[in-house]
């Protein structure tokens, strides 16, 4: 069976992946390859972050590996907070506070369009494949629900009445941006393996 490398420790992203792709890969996290870096993530876009993760990898270790980065794209803000969405309070992974800060920047707008958008990079046999996910919704007035993580109490997907944070994890999963990413990845295996 053919190793695949993903560059993250995330419990959710691995359990996520392995479950699909348990049968015909053998996934790794970065731990497990042995591999402690703080991976650089220093693009503008969110592609050119996925890639230069895959990257990274790709060039230190040689091997098959998958990089994702994903942003919350709200349309009156332009884009923001985008791929600077796990900081955008200024402090890394602070999810009280980046929310804090798009709903006080949303305030009095009228159009809360919004859309979560993931990208992944897949280094395959030496060569770089992008697969992307997308899910349209819109930014809620205040927080509703518990579950999930990040700016899922204020993201509600079109056609749900519920939070993100109000649906159990299956459900998210299945509609979630970074599902329909890995629903593309996972077409491509079941035609390249
Ligand atoms: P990452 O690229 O998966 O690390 O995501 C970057 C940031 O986007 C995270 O730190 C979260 O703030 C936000 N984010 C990504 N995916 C989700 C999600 O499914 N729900 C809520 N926020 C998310």
């Amino acid at each position: 069976m053919k190793d695949l490398v993903l560059a993250t420790n995330n419990p959710h992203k691995v359990e996520e992946i392995r479950n699909k792709l348990a049968d015909s890969l053998s996934i790794k996290t970065l731990n497990e390859l042995g591999c402690y870096d703080d991976i650089p993530e220093t693009s503008d876009t969110l592609q050119g972050n996925a890639s230069q993760k895959a990257h990274y990898l790709y060039d230190k270790y040689g091997c098959n590996c998958f990089a994702d980065d994903t942003g919350l794209e709200v349309e009156a803000l332009n884009g923001e907070p985008g791929v600077y969405s796990a900081r955008y309070a200024g402090f890394e992974k602070d999810s009280e506070a980046n929310m804090r800060k798009l709903l006080a920047n949303l305030s009095g707008k009228e159009n809360r369009k919004a859309r979560f958008r993931t990208v992944i990079s897949l280094i395959w046999e030496g060569k770089e494949y992008f697969f992307e996910g997308i899910v349209e919704g819109t930014i809620l007035t205040e927080k509703h629900g518990s579950e999930g993580f990040g700016y899922d109490p204020i993201f509600q997907p079109n056609g749900y009445t519920k939070s993100f944070a109000e649906l159990s994890m299956e459900e998210k999963n299945s509609i979630s941006h970074r599902g329909r990413a890995v629903e593309k990845l996972l077409q491509f295996f079941k035609t390249n393996l």
